[in-house]
């Protein structure tokens, strides 16, 4: 068995594994009756370590091989697609007929086993939920070689369980998910300063219901009066007699763009306090209030426009740290998160703060009204330590939660109390899997199953 290094985008931590990839649906049943450890993995966009397997080791199945898009109905915007299937691809097939995706991430290159497994989420969380509430069924292979379909009304547990469930009810074969019509590819985006953290919540809270698409930039290293000072991005898709008139004649048409690229790791001096600070001060100060077109590609996904941006962490990695806390602790929780990390002096130029919506029925799912703010940092391990726990008291403090697809150093106490429904899914994922033969590092690390 050849392994090799792997890692989740964050490239930390690192686990030497063996990865397999069936071509088709009975290779992914062999593969899952024959009782040996695995875990499911996508295009590795996860932070940490969902996606990688539990320290006792394991096999990592690949879905990239189970790709083809199988039907779609342009009637009602009914698509079915294997799992491996991206969500880039999606688009590429689809958004030139003016459909587009229900919500998502920040990237595009993410499966469709990856977005469900995770739940993820979009900038339109406080208008369309997550995009598990658009999926209308998935085929799940379960340990043993069983597949099932799962749908709000068949197996409707399982379903619930999968979904946010990071791989460790079966393996995800194939979905189908509902599209969405649009306009166009554009959306007319007003982007707002807010001085600090609590003017940033309340023009979040003010604009939410005029706006499908909303998020903002922090500047996470900023304290004192200025502490979560940014930048406010207010999106509505656009209609075509908003375009300029060049794009009217193919509004779903994307500008074609060169794609940049990150060649090797920065050195790990690079990204430090000042560079950072400088950067966010540059930033922000750039920014003015002002009301822009902006096509889907620069909008949703800004940071694919660089190939490997991860590198300039250098070699040491980064972690993602994104939590949610509730509307009711909101302002306090954050404050104190921003404070403690913008004193650990550990940079984050990409720190993003999201209103949210109500909780879907999932019991894993992450999100609920309140508010989201996620951020990248250098694994230094040093400072990592100090600050890790102090940002878990602030959490257990004001009812707050991490997001299982960016953790890679979540300590397990609090888990239990962050997902209050985490025995509904165990019940499910033990009757599914009682030898616990689908595991991750996540799982193990976090005692989730
Ligand atoms: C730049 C960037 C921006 C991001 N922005 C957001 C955001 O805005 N919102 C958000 O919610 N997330 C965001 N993410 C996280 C990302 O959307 C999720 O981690 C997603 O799960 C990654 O999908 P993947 O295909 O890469 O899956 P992987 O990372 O490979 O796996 C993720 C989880 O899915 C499971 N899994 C994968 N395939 C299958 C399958 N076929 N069957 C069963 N389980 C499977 C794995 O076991 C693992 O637990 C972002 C990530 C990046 C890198």
């Amino acid at each position: 068995m050849n392994t090799a290094p792997l890692s989740g985008w964050g490239r930390w931590p690192v686990i030497s594994a063996c990865k397999v990839a069936p071509k088709n649906e009975a290779e992914a049943i062999a593969l899952l009756s024959d009782g040996e450890k695995l875990i499911s993995r996508g295009l590795g966009r996860s932070y940490g370590d969902p996606a990688l397997p539990s320290a006792e080791g394991g096999r990592v199945v690949d879905s990239l091989a189970m790709s083809r898009m199988e039907s779609f109905d342009e009637s009602t915007g009914a698509l079915v697609a294997e799992g491996g299937v991206s969500l880039a691809e999606i688009i590429e097939a689809f958004l030139p007929r003016g459909w587009f995706l229900p919500t998502t991430p920040g990237t595009k290159f993410v499966t469709l086993g990856g977005a469900v497994a995770a739940d993820v989420h979009g900038k339109n969380h406080h208008v369309d939920g997550t995009f598990g509430t658009h999926v209308t069924f998935f085929d799940l292979v379960v340990p043993g070689g069983q597949v099932l379909r799962c749908s709000p009304e068949k197996n409707s547990e399982i379903f619930a369980a999968t979904i946010g469930g990071m791989g460790l009810t079966g393996h995800i074969l194939r979905v189908g998910l509902r599209l969405r019509r649009v306009p166009s590819a554009w959306c007319k985006v007003r982007y707002m300063k807010a001085g600090n953290l609590e003017a940033m919540v309340h023009l979040l809270s003010e604009h939410d219901a005029s706006y499908r698409h909303t998020v903002a930039w922090i500047d996470c290293l900023e304290s004192g009066e200025a502490l979560g000072r940014g930048i406010l991005m207010l999106g509505n898709e656009a209609a075509v007699d908003e375009l300029p008139p060049e794009h009217r004649e193919h509004p779903h048409a994307l500008p074609r763009r060169r794609k940049l690229s990150v060649p090797f790791d920065f050195p790990g001096w690079a990204l430090n306090s000042l560079t950072v600070k400088a950067f966010n001060a540059i930033y922000y100060g750039l920014g003015r209030d002002c009301e822009k077109l902006v096509d889907f590609e620069k909008f949703f996904y800004p940071l694919d426009a660089i190939s490997h941006w991860n590198r300039i962490y250098g070699k040491r990695g980064f972690i993602q740290y994104q939590v949610f806390f509730p509307d009711c602790s909101a302002v306090q929780g954050l404050r104190k998160t921003l404070d403690a990390i913008s004193r650990s002096g550990l940079s984050s130029f990409l720190a993003v703060l999201k209103r949210c919506g109500p909780a879907n029925t999932f019991p894993l799912s992450f999100l609920d009204t309140g508010f989201t703010l996620a951020l990248d940092m250098p694994v230094v391990p040093e400072k990592l330590d100090v600050l890790m726990p102090e940002l878990e008291r602030i959490l257990a403090e004001h009812n707050g939660r991490i997001y299982f697809a960016k953790d890679a150093c979540a300590a397990p106490d609090l888990i239990p109390k962050m997902y209050p429904r985490l025995d509904e899914f165990r019940k499910v994922q033990r009757a599914l899997d009682p030898r616990s033969v689908l595991r991750s590092h996540l799982s193990t690390r976090l005692g989730l199953i």
